[in-house]
């Protein structure tokens, strides 16, 4: 099970912030917003995942430059981009 959503590396701190697999149950790997009935929601390249992380990241109070930095270090770990 893991803790960061293995496409956009969202925290996934609570079993309602995970997607769900085609039979229904929650997905190990994906968050709500990417992931749904074992499809992903957006058909998208690890650059534009990272495009669209980065405002979120920004209004939570996170430099633009920094956020960009740790989306570098992390994306490209995750299951999805591998
Ligand atoms: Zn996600």
């Amino acid at each position: 099970m893991n803790n960061l959503c293995q496409s956009c590396s969202m925290p996934m701190e609570d079993v309602t912030l995970r997607g769900t697999n085609n039979d229904g149950s929650s997905s190990e790997d994906y968050c709500v917003y990417c992931y749904k009935d074992g499809e992903f929601l957006e058909d998208v390249t690890m650059q534009e995942m990272m495009e669209t992380c980065v405002p979120h990241m920004v209004n939570s109070g996170m430099k633009e430059e920094d956020a960009r930095k740790m989306l570098q270090n992390t994306l490209p770990k995750l299951k999805r981009w591998c």
